[in-house]
């Protein structure tokens, strides 16, 4: 599994819509402070589901949106997609590539794709579950995130191993299972006081 390809509309500073692809090896972005480097990862982090607009140097999730110049008008949405080649079948979907997309607008409203369907962020944090690529995950190692792994609790420190191990995604659905027991349980508790009112 590898990504292939990006392609960004709208994002913070690419008022032009831009594909960068990935060929074998080495990719190195060069270019002068402020144009735009670190903007390519907060777009793939933005795209596989971040949700913290602090991580991603905003203040609101429509500081994502290209905010305009003396030249040009703001943008109304940003849009980015990623190309993902998954001939390894380690993404759980059977597709040899596998394009996800996420568009936000100015109103709020956001919108993400998986292969050109609609879908749920839910969607999309399972699909890259225990990859080592989602939101959580330790393929993007942004500034001070080595210090940040160092100064981590143990138990957020374990939470990345128990990621490359693969076993998050069996965490998760044993906790919505045990959410689900829990509101069983209650039901049933409740079902019992209805059936002693009756009697
Ligand atoms: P450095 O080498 O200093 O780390 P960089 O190349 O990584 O810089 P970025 O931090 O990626 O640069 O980009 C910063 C630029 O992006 C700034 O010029 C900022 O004005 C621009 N920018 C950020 N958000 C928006 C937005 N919503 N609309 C337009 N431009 C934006």
């Amino acid at each position: 599994m590898y990504l292939k390809k990006i392609e960004i509309y709208g994002f913070k500073s690419f008022a032009n819509k831009v594909e960068l692809e990935f060929k074998d090896g080495i990719t190195a972005v060069v270019g002068p402070n402020g144009s735009g480097k670190s903007n390519i990862a907060d777009a793939v982090r933005w795209v596989l589901g971040e949700q913290s607009v602090k991580s991603l140097r905003g203040s609101k999730m429509e500081d994502v949106i290209f905010s305009g110049t003396q030249k040009r008008k703001p943008l109304g949405y940003a849009e980015v997609s990623l190309v993902i080649d998954n001939q390894s079948g380690k993404l759980p979907i059977d597709y040899n590539e596998v394009r996800i997309t996420r568009r936000v607008f100015r109103s709020g409203e956001s919108e993400f794709y998986i292969n050109k369907s609609s879908c749920r962020l839910k969607d999309i944090h399972q699909l890259f579950m225990d990859t080592g690529l989602g939101k959580e995950g330790y393929s993007i190692v942004g500034q001070g995130k080595i210090d940040e792994i160092l100064n981590a609790s143990l138990q957020d420190r374990r939470y990345i191993f128990e990621e490359a191990a693969g076993i998050v995604k069996y965490k998760t659905r044993k906790n919505e299972a045990e959410k689900k027991l829990d509101k069983t349980e209650q039901n049933l508790i409740r079902i019992v006081d209805i059936i002693n009112e009756l009697e």
